[in-house]
């Protein structure tokens, strides 16, 4: 993934705090079982004077081996003592160590395989976070759940146009997004969403990334307009640090929301083309709302693109009457 400089360093800075935070708190732990077990402390000293001791016995040379045997059994019995000690005391011998969040390199981000340095995916996962974290600003992420999904403002009746209520039908896509997030994966599907304004498209694809990122994925949620915005300034600028254009292909799933309220030239039709284009030939997921009439997606984008869409995606269609009318 390209990433920029300033987002790697920003990854690291935030495994260096973990790192140090969980080596602050284990030195302390120490700090306080020492005071409370003095004995403890001469167990350290002795466990490090056998340490001391077999390093000896390598320079000094004679029946190496034999010594280094010897150390190893005494090294055993105190570590056998020791933890017998902690443990009447109610503790472990892991409460004197660093609890890394990281168990594979310790926090570092990198660690060391086959004689080869190799960035840990906790790194990896850092800088995805923080990336989508710099996208999503100012964007209302954390507002929406399943939970809050109120199924009452959406009428039982049937009308002639749908062979369910708008009840039945929500119910059924409220269930489907509640899976689709439980079950998400970098294989799972696309989802196209569509119906009038009000209906709670946006609030289900929020409900679904506040999930999906829970489970610890990078996702990118943003309105067209914004999406065909933030391309825009990256393509006009000089600056190509900038990386905002590998995000949204490269995240694990794109929440495009309102997806014909951009302002359409030239340059917004080719950017989200080449966008879709090249998410859905990787197969990543991505989510697309909008509240446009298919003929006025068609007439934006051409009939064959957003058929490919559709195509290539689970189509939820939202009925009912718009929730902030029913609920005044
Ligand atoms: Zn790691």
């Amino acid at each position: 993934m390209g990433y920029d400089k300033s987002i790697k360093r920003r990854a690291e800075q935030i495994l260096t705090e973990r790192r140090l935070s969980a080596e602050n708190a284990a030195e302390k732990r120490r700090k306080a079982i020492f005071s409370e077990i003095p004995e403890a402390e001469r167990f350290e000293r002795k466990l490090s004077e056998t340490g001391i001791g077999a390093a000896r016995a390598l320079i000094k040379g004679g029946d190496v081996e034999s010594a280094l045997i010897e150390l190893k059994e005494k090294n055993l019995s105190l570590q056998k003592e020791y933890e017998e000690l902690l443990r009447i005391h109610g503790y472990y011998p892991s409460d004197l160590e660093s609890d890394y969040f990281c168990k594979i390199c310790g926090d570092k981000g990198y660690y060391e395989q086959d004689n080869k340095t190799v960035m840990c995916d906790c790194l990896r996962k850092a800088m995805a976070e923080v990336a989508c974290e710099e996208l999503n600003k100012n964007t209302p992420l954390k507002l929406s759940t399943f939970e809050d999904f109120d199924l009452k403002y959406y009428s039982m009746d049937i009308d002639d146009k749908y062979p369910c209520s708008p009840y039945d039908q929500m119910s059924n896509i409220l269930k489907f997004c509640k899976r689709y997030a439980d079950d998400f994966s970098l294989e799972s599907g696309n989802i196209f969403m569509c119906g009038k304004t009000g209906l709670g498209k946006t609030h289900l694809s929020l409900a679904i990334a506040n999930e999906v990122i829970k489970k610890g994925y990078g996702v990118i949620y943003a309105p067209a307009p914004k999406i065909v915005a933030t391309l825009e300034k990256e393509h006009f600028s000089n600056d190509r640090s900038s990386t905002d254009e590998s995000m949204f292909i490269d995240c694990d799933l794109l929440i495009v929301d309102d997806l014909g309220t951009e302002f359409s030239t030239q340059f917004s039709k080719s950017a989200i083309y080449n966008l879709f284009n090249e998410r859905l030939l990787s197969g990543k997921p991505i989510i697309i709302n909008t509240n446009c009439k298919l003929t006025e997606l068609e007439e934006l984008y051409s009939q064959r693109f957003i058929s490919r869409i559709r195509g290539e995606a689970t189509k939820l269609e939202f009925i009912g009457t718009d929730v902030r009318i029913v609920k005044r």
